[in-house]
């Protein structure tokens, strides 16, 4: 069943664990974006169109990729409203909807005969963006 754009939001929210009903729209979190140029939204607006129930163009914009997680955003925020987690939530959301389930426990034996010094994060975040 396809979900309403709302039920992504709220999703958007749950992953992310941001409250983004406290942005007081500041836009200190963009002022402070090095990768402010690079991407179509800014971390003020992340917030505010998911506060909104408005995601489908951000789940479109492929310069979400452009954010450096660098969490400069999360530290300069007087709300604790943790953009980044915003902006990475609507990323993984973005890749499943590309990529599906493609990545299986299966899987990790014969990557890890492929590459014994794979870091156990890379898998980590593998599972996160490829698996529903
Ligand atoms: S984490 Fe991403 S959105 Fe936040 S300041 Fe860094 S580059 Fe910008
Ligand atoms: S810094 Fe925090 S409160 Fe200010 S606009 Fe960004 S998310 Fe909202």
């Amino acid at each position: 069943m396809q979900m309403s754009e709302k039920d992504v939001a709220a999703l958007v929210k749950e992953i992310s664990g941001s409250d983004v009903k406290k942005c007081m729209k500041c836009g200190k979190c963009s002022a402070t974006c090095p990768a402010y140029g690079e991407m179509r939204f800014h971390p003020h607006q992340f917030v505010a169109m998911v506060a909104r129930g408005r995601v489908e163009e951000l789940l479109k914009d492929p310069t979400v990729t452009r954010c450096l997680s660098c969490f400069a955003c999360v530290e300069r925020c007087p709300r604790g409203v943790e953009p980044a987690n915003v902006v990475a939530a609507i990323r993984v959301l973005a890749e499943r909807e590309q990529e599906g389930n493609n990545f299986s426990p299966a899987d990790v034996p014969k990557l890890l005969s492929q590459d014994p010094e794979i870091p156990q994060q890379a898998l980590v975040s593998a599972f996160r963006k490829y698996r529903k």
